[in-house]
């Protein structure tokens, strides 16, 4: 069997050769955003180097190489993800902005007051809160599809929430709190019976998980580039053709439009630039394309592989420490583990292991609905990439059991 070259993968990264506070670099943070090979770093700097200009408009050299760069990550999203047409895929800011722009422009122009929409406990508060805005405006009905006491999805439970007035499921494919990958290929055939749409919050899954839009049959599917060795500022949302050509604008403004006039309406472009009012992140785009260029020469089944090893061995070791309590048990997760320790405060412990150099997260996570129902406030969070070692995760775990003796 094929394995991920790991010696080979951390010499693209010229962040991990770094010291924290005089020790090596330990960065178990990649669900909050993976680091960036040096292909992608070059990708941007060649671009404002060599050929920084707007898009679309210009007739000129420079305008016409960046226009190319721009709609050529657009083909590469769309290959990633396996869409039917590459103006499915729209670029956004991130996945936060492109649930906002369902819920804005699908939303306002679908949903009225009695209307339900099914979301998971599940759920980051992007995938939340824009439906609890657009709730309040129009009257609609937020139903929540609830986990177990693995932090699993309760499909019974799930079946049983539809009604006639059943219009949308808002749900991740998988959960940045706990890990859990959730059956989304199941869940959309069953939100489609039932005459529902489904939005697949895939911010998490995008970087762990080949995903096949078609596949999974998702109505939308979001991801953001920098929790996919990419760059901040940039992501992307997919909708079938048919669903986009059908929704009104969001934002307007430049580029979003076939003629501006006050004599007469103003129409709009066709899909994808009808939803990409304004100049974009041109240079965080060119950098999203290396970035899914970087993945595809790893090949994800590979970085799958070797991150689910390392998600088994840090499950054992943090298994062993004594009074520490791993939340989120599925049986089907990516390679993040959120614990919690007896007599010891996530903070203390997120603060004081960044002084022994490693990087891991504390708090709720952005899904406090999630971690309420499971009785806490706050959890430790360590999350894998395909540049981390075991050895690493050995020396997160003697400093983490350093730091629980200190704060004990
Ligand atoms: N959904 C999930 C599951 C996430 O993990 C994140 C990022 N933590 C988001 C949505 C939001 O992504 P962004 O901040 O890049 O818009």
């Amino acid at each position: 069997d094929l394995e991920l070259d790991v010696a080979q993968v951390r010499r693209h990264f010229p962040i991990l050769d770094r010291e924290v506070h005089g020790k090596p670099l330990v960065y178990l943070d990649n669900a909050a955003t993976s680091q960036t090979p040096e292909s992608v770093i070059q990708s941007i700097a060649d671009y404002y180097r060599r050929y920084n200009a707007n898009i679309h408009r210009g007739l000129h050299t420079l305008a016409d190489e960046a226009t190319a760069a721009y709609e050529g990550t657009r083909e590469k999203v769309r290959a990633f993800i396996n869409a039917h047409e590459h103006r499915e895929i729209i670029f956004t800011r991130g996945t936060t902005e492109a649930i906002n722009l369902v819920a804005n422009s699908w939303g306002r122009a679908n949903l009225k007051a009695g209307d339900e929409i099914l979301i998971s406990r599940l759920e980051h508060h992007s995938n939340i809160v824009p439906w609890q805005l657009l709730a309040r405006e129009l009257e609609l009905r937020i139903k929540v599809i609830p986990v177990d006491e693995r932090g699993v999805l309760d499909m019974h439970a799930y079946r049983d929430l539809f009604t006639e007035r059943t219009r949308l499921v808002a749900v991740n494919h998988i959960s940045n709190a706990f890990g859990t990958v959730n059956p989304v290929a199941e869940m959309a055939d069953i939100a489609h019976r039932q005459g529902a749409l489904i939005l697949v919050d895939g911010a998490q899954a995008a970087p762990h998980e080949r995903v096949d839009v078609q596949a999974l049959d998702a109505d939308f599917y979001a991801f953001s580039a920098h929790k996919v060795y990419g760059p901040t500022g940039v992501g992307m949302l997919y909708g079938k053709a048919t669903l986009l050509e059908a929704m009104p604008p969001w934002q307007g403004g430049g580029e979003m439009i076939k003629t501006v006039s006050f004599e007469a309406p103003t129409t709009f472009a066709d899909i994808p630039h009808r939803f990409e009012a304004g100049t974009p992140a041109i240079g965080e785009v060119v950098g999203f394309g290396a970035a899914l260029d970087w993945v595809g020469e790893f090949d994800l089944r590979l970085i799958k592989s070797w991150e689910q090893r390392l998600l088994a061995h840090a499950t054992q070791e943090l298994s062993r420490i004594d009074g520490l309590r791993i939340l989120g048990t599925a049986p089907h997760k990516a390679a993040v583990i959120s614990f919690i320790v007896e007599g010891a405060h996530s903070q203390d412990i997120g603060l004081l292991i960044d002084q022994l150099g490693v990087a891991i997260r504390t708090g709720h996570h952005c899904a406090q609905p999630l971690l309420t129902e499971f009785g806490v406030d706050a959890t430790c969070r360590a999350s894998f990439a395909a540049y981390n070692t075991p050895e690493e995760i050995d020396i997160f775990v003697e400093a983490l059991k350093r730091v629980i003796g200190m704060v004990r």
